[in-house]
């Protein structure tokens, strides 16, 4: 697997992981920044609170001072003080609708020894029922002689009690007189409320305002006092400005610097913010506590950051797994795609792979091919055909074929119908088989025999159209006729000498009696049998340099010449004049020697035999000029000559020139020795001889330079199995030949033998004497 596969496998995954991470984070910024507001929000909210809150408890401290004071003027306006008066200046008190106030007092200092005197005054003055409750041993006493109750709840007033028994009353009362200003007492239980059960006992304070004549030099005449339950004051003052969302806590800071809760006001909720701020009152300063819960302030108690978290998680896991969708998605189809890719390139390659093995077979092949669409035109021509064909397409209709191609029928003169064309035929979706089709044109002026075979196209080719497959015949046909006429002059050849043996046994039947006669019946009858068996010796001798292997060798040509003209020389020896040779130098070739030895003892043979009666025989064997790497032998005679016009066929088979029929011969011999050269790839031709005679002459590779002349060496060619049984037909045929040599009848080992050369085996092969009668029967 690649490293870029890799990296595209794990991009969607950490493109998503990314886009979660971010968006995780974003979600948490934005909650953190609207937890952030909100906080800042409910600090504002909790000041505003806590502002209006220090304002309504300073307002209403305020107005109870003032409400006190302004009383108080009331009171000290009037010279002589009765309940009437004090009625009348505490009215507006009373519908002042003052929180957690529970009554105001007029209250006289009294002394001891004033007592009675001062009962009577105030009962005079409208306290019918005031009876003075003196605190015993003290001798300053403050006494509450008119009081009027400011919360029904609370009953009746209660007067003549003694304040100055209560330090915390009795201290602010001194001072306000003292200063001439109201004063607020310390914090206690109100006389009236300490017989409640401890539960319901309330911090409470007074103000106390004095009342100074407006004489010129003013008179201290007492106090106009307020009592308030610090629970109740805070209850209220703190009930409208906190909404149910403040605690809040009231302290006083005493006289003596003690500090003690007025009143404490509890809301539910868990508070995390507080506030401490100082409240005059009166003549001291006492301290407001708030405290409130951050969540249940308006607009800080929000469910938004909660809401948006959520969201924000929820957005981002789905945008998260639809990114990861797409990106894998992307991903896959990538993959997908280059799946498809690396399968097209394959394909691609090995389709490649299959046109160039198509095109080599094509090249390569022997036979051509030709392949035309469904209108004829040509879509594929492999060199074999255009080679056969001799010209090119020029891309003409049908029509044109047979004049284009020089198309005829096998006789190749009969201009070969549109109809009969293999192409044709296949294009009309017929199958045909080894049409002979003649073609001769400018590219090929001899003519060529072909055999083609038309198929339609198939149809996994996608299109409609038709093949031919065509192969060169011309050559079989030009064999087959050859072997036709072989058969023929064989037969020929065969029955004359058999009809002279059957003749001549017949008349040895006869003319038994005569011992002349039947002498001379029996020497035709083996003359005839040894025409037959150099027939059949030729014939051998035709088939092996056609068909047998060659087995190449560098061979010295002047001993083994020598030798041929010799055994000829020996053979002719007493039948005639004493015939003569010379050989010239001559160089070693690369050659089967049985083959080359076949071709020297043919032409040396013909150079004996085809003389003029009489006339000494002359063969001389010399050396011509060749090209580069080649030999060049010549055999030249002194015989009869060969006319012009059989010079060109006497190489064929079986051809015999004008003047010859009186020599023996089978026409074999020089197609044999052509076809030997022609093995080699030399050439073989002939000419006059300049001084009268034939010369012949034929050509064969050079041997390699500085390798041993040795004509006994046989170089060993690559035999395959083939070969080996054409060799192994031949040497038994050849054995069986021997055999029946061997057991000729008693006396006719004289006569001229055929057998091969016992001590050379190879040159057996082709040791077939050149015919050499000189007389014919
Ligand atoms: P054959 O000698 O058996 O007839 P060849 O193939 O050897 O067959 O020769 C073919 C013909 O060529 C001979 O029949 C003869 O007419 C002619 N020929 C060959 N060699 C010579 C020669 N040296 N001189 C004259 N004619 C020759």
């Amino acid at each position: 697997m690649t490293a870029g596969r890799v990296r595209s496998r794990w991009t969607g995954p950490a493109l998503a992981a990314a886009v979660v991470l971010g968006g995780v984070l974003a979600t948490l910024f934005v909650v953190a920044g609207l937890r952030s507001a909100q906080h800042d929000g409910s600090q504002r909210v909790m000041d505003q609170r806590a502002q209006m809150a220090l304002a309504a408890v300073r307002a209403e401290t305020d107005r109870y001072r003032t409400l006190l004071a302004t009383t108080a003027a009331g009171i000290a306006a009037g010279d002589e003080l009765n309940w009437a008066d004090f009625d009348l200046a505490s009215a507006p008190l009373a519908s002042a609708g003052l929180i957690g106030a529970v009554a105001v007092a007029y209250v006289v200092p009294v002394t001891t020894a004033q007592i009675p005197a001062a009962q009577a005054h105030w009962r005079a003055a409208g306290a019918s029922d005031l009876t003075l409750r003196p605190e015993p041993g003290r001798d300053d006493h403050y006494f509450p002689v008119f009081t009027r109750m400011l919360n029904e709840q609370d009953g009746a007033g209660r007067t003549g009690t003694d304040l100055g028994g209560v330090p915390q009353p009795a201290a602010a009362l001194r001072a306000a007189e003292q200063t001439m200003r109201p004063t607020v007492s310390d914090t206690y239980v109100l006389v009236r409320d300490r017989g409640l059960p401890a539960g319901r006992q309330q911090q409470s304070f007074v103000f106390a305002a004095p009342v100074w004549t407006r004489a010129n030099a003013p008179v201290f005449r007492g106090w106009v006092v307020l009592g308030l339950r610090g629970g109740d004051f805070l209850a209220g003052v703190l009930d409208t400005v906190s909404q149910g969302q403040l605690d809040g806590s009231l302290v006083a800071v005493n006289n003596d610097g003690s500090r003690a809760e007025v009143a404490r006001l509890s809301v539910p909720g868990d508070p995390d913010l507080s506030r401490v701020d100082p409240v005059p009152v009166a003549d001291h300063v006492w301290e407001l506590g708030l405290r409130a819960d951050s969540a249940r302030l308006p607009g800080a108690g929000s469910r938004l950051p909660a809401i948006v978290l959520t969201g924000g998680l929820i957005l981002t896991g789905l945008l998260g797994w639809l990114v990861l969708v797409l990106a894998t998605g992307r991903a896959r189809a990538r993959a997908r795609v280059e799946q498809a890719t690396a399968e097209l390139r394959a394909a691609e390659v090995e389709s490649r792979r299959q046109a160039g093995l198509l095109g080599a077979i094509m090249t390569t092949l022997g036979d051509g091919v030709s392949v035309v669409d469904g209108d004829g035109r040509l879509l594929l021509e492999n060199p074999a055909a255009r080679r056969l064909m001799g010209v090119g397409d020029i891309g003409g209709h049908p029509e044109t074929w047979q004049e284009h191609y020089g198309a005829y029928r096998a006789d190749g003169v009969t201009p070969m119908p549109l109809e009969e064309m293999p192409l044709i035929r296949a294009l009309h979706g017929e199958q045909t088989d080894g049409v002979e089709v003649f073609i001769r044109n400018a590219g090929r002026p001899d003519g060529v025999l072909l055999s083609v075979d038309g198929r339609p196209l198939d149809p996994s080719a996608g299109l409609r159209g038709a093949v031919a497959v065509s192969r060169d015949i011309t050559d079989l046909r030009r064999y087959e006729k050859d072997l036709a006429i072989f058969a023929g002059v064989v037969a020929h050849d065969l029955k004359a000498p058999l009809a002279i043996v059957r003749g001549h046994c017949e008349l040895a039947i006869e003319d038994h009696g005569d011992e002349q006669e039947l002498q001379y019946s029996l020497s035709r009858i083996i003359r005839s049998v040894d025409r037959m068996d150099t027939l059949i010796e030729t014939l051998l001798a035709y088939s092996t340099a056609r068909d047998a292997p060659l087995r190449i060798g560098d061979v010295a040509l002047e001993p083994l010449i020598r030798e041929v003209l010799q055994e000829r020389a020996a053979a002719l020896r007493g039948s005639g004049p004493e015939p003569e040779w010379s050989v010239e130098p001559l160089p070693a070739v690369r050659a089967d020697p049985a083959m080359l030895r076949h071709v020297l003892d043919n032409l040396i043979g013909n150079a004996f035999k085809y003389v003029r009666p009489g006339a000494v025989p002359r063969a001389t064997v010399t050396s011509g000029v060749a090209a580069p790497g080649w030999a060049r032998i010549e055999v030249s005679d002194a015989g009869i000559g060969i006319p012009d016009p059989d010079k060109a066929r006497i190489f064929e088979s079986f051809h015999r020139a004008q003047g010859s029929a009186a020599y023996a011969g089978t026409g074999l011999g020089l197609a044999i020795c052509q076809r030997i050269v022609d093995r080699h790839g030399g050439e073989i031709g002939v000419e006059d001889n300049p001084g009268g005679g034939t010369r012949f002459h034929f050509t064969l590779p050079a041997a390699a330079v500085g390798e041993d002349d040795t004509m006994n060496h046989i170089p060993a060619e690559p035999v395959g199995d083939e070969d080996a049984e054409v060799r192994a037909a031949l040497d038994r045929a050849l054995a069986e030949r021997a055999a029946i040599l061997d057991s000729r009848l008693p006396g006719m080992g004289a006569l001229p033998s055929a057998a091969p050369s016992s001590h050379d085996p190879a040159a057996a092969r082709l040791h077939a004497p050149v015919p050499d009668h000189q007389q014919q029967d």
